[in-house]
């Protein structure tokens, strides 16, 4: 027997099952952290599965996506694509006879039939049902066709899909998140599982899977509550026929995640793209911390913490069934904290991909690495996001700043050039090793010109960096030099007197 050390479950399996279509959104990414969280607290399984049951719609591209995200995140997973495991293979699109051949016990068994109702027919039946105000699911008529009505509509060439058959009685479970749920038969009714083409639906492989790979907990999305009293039937009617071993997994619904307006965050919406988080440069761990809190909390007025942390506390128990707000801002305060608690030579590292192309402008042998490691620090307390970096150090690769026309109007007021004369003259004596001597030095210059330090740094500044807006500026300049700040002091004046 495996002892479970304090209230963990090491009998806990859970899977992360997403679709490969299309890039993978942060909905998602909050549902693979939740079981995630739920697996490594109770030192359990985590089950990576990829739905691409629907050739339609699934790509390699976006398989390959999901491994990659994961892998970014450090999400890791115990049984699933590239490790195997008891239950695999663990894509779906390699498991088709698999889920023909229950199917067909399925039928045999009386759990499921064909169903010959077209298309056509359906719409007129649920059309007749809402208007003399019955319940407009499907009607059951084909729950028991004669011999004769099956040869028919074999006659008519009619292909039959699959439909399973639901209980007759209420379902009721315990949602981990809403509690007790009830759904009544007229609110449940018998639903396709193969279709017309022999291709075997969502709503057949997904608990087939479940119950073959021995899941103990769902945790999912609002969006699939529907599906869980079908899917409770189907369990049952699995054990009856014998496949998996008969438990039925407990399910927990995540709280739907609000995006603008009050509107549900669509997957479509670019602010829901994970891609768009990464090429930003959020930090795995800032993203996750953030994602976590859709829903969740450690502990009231504690909204920074690392992922050991989440994994010690995590219990479904806690996880609110009130829709969550996505919040671009906090995501990126919380990001930001990330960055600062970083050692500084992590911080460098984490910076790597954006000193360089596509992200970095100035040319690369003009990059020098001492310099920035010098500025880095300087960077780390500011920065939001990674991709911010390379604005906020280019001055010290550009051969010239970068010309910002809206910063050089803001920043060269009439007298500029006066001003930038003196503090050149100023800063020419001073301590070029000391930051402070050359705040001094432009303090001095001000105070000649009747400037208070902000106003006399501001045209510095936009003569130096190109921007209003930056790191410290004496620390800028000392990083940059003596000589190059004075060059480009001296272009800012011929362009004022130009
Ligand atoms: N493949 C399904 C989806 O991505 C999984 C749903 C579930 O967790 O049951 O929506
Ligand atoms: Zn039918």
């Amino acid at each position: 027997m495996v002892s479970a050390p304090n209230g963990t479950d090491p009998g806990v399996r859970v899977r992360f099952c997403p679709s490969p279509t299309g890039n993978p959104h942060v909905g998602l990414v909050r549902t693979a952290l939740f079981n995630w969280a739920f697996a490594r607290h109770n030192k359990g399984t985590l089950v990576f599965r990829i739905e691409d049951t629907d050739a339609a719609r699934d790509s390699e591209e976006s398989y390959q996506q999901l491994l990659d995200s994961m892998r970014w995140l450090g999400l890791d997973w115990d049984e699933g694509p590239e490790i195997g495991g008891p239950h695999a293979p663990y894509r779906q699109s390699q498991r088709m006879e698999l889920y023909q051949d229950v199917a067909r016990k399925l039928i045999n068994a009386g759990h499921a039939y064909f169903c010959y109702c077209s298309t056509e027919e359906l719409d007129a039946r649920r059309e007749a049902a809402r208007a003399a105000g019955k319940p407009s699911g499907y009607d059951g008529k084909c729950r028991a066709l004669t011999p004769e009505e099956v040869a028919a509509f074999k006659a008519e060439e009619r292909t039959p899909i699959v439909r399973f058959r639901m209980p007759d009685e209420p379902i009721t479970f315990t949602d981990l998140v809403r509690g007790e749920l009830t759904f009544t038969p007229e609110n449940v009714p018998d639903y396709g599982i193969v279709r017309a083409n022999g291709a075997p639906l969502y709503t057949l492989v997904n608990p087939v899977d479940d119950a073959l790979m021995e899941i103990t907990h769902v945790l999912r999305g609002e969006d699939l509550l529907s599906s869980t009293p079908r899917q409770i039937a189907l369990y049952k009617a699995l054990a009856d026929i014998g496949v998996g071993n008969g438990t039925i997994p407990a399910f927990g619904h995540l709280p739907y995640v609000m995006g603008e307006g009050n509107k549900k965050l669509s997957k479509r919406d670019p602010q829901a793209s994970l891609n768009l988080y990464r090429e930003r440069g959020f930090l795995p761990e800032g993203l996750l911390n953030y994602l976590s809190l859709l829903g969740w909390s450690l502990a009231e007025d504690r909204d920074i913490f690392s992922m050991e942390e989440m994994v010690a506390a995590f219990d479904v128990a806690d996880v609110n069934a009130n829709p969550a707000r996505f919040d671009l801002k906090k995501a990126e305060a919380i990001n930001a904290t990330h960055l600062r608690q970083l050692d500084v030579a992590d911080f460098i590292a984490a910076c790597e991909p954006w000193l360089k192309a596509p992200y970095a402008p100035w040319r690369p042998e003009a990059f020098d690495r001492a310099a920035f490691e010098e500025i880095a620090p300087h960077a780390q307390t500011r920065l939001t996001v990674l991709s911010d970096i390379t604005d906020n150090v280019d001055f010290l690769f550009l051969d010239e700043p970068v010309r910002d026309e809206a910063s050089w109007n803001k920043a060269m007021k009439e007298g500029s050039d006066a001003l930038l004369r003196t503090a050149r003259e100023k800063l020419a004596d001073a301590d070029w090793s000391s930051p402070e001597s050359l705040k001094e030095a432009v303090l001095a210059a001000g105070e000649q010109h009747g400037l208070k330090l902000g106003k006399a740094q501001a045209p510095v500044r936009v003569a130096v960096t190109g921007r209003t807006v930056g790191l410290p500026l004496f620390e800028s300049l000392q990083v940059l030099g003596k000589d190059r700040t004075f060059t480009r002091i001296d272009a800012a004046l011929a362009r004022l007197t130009a």
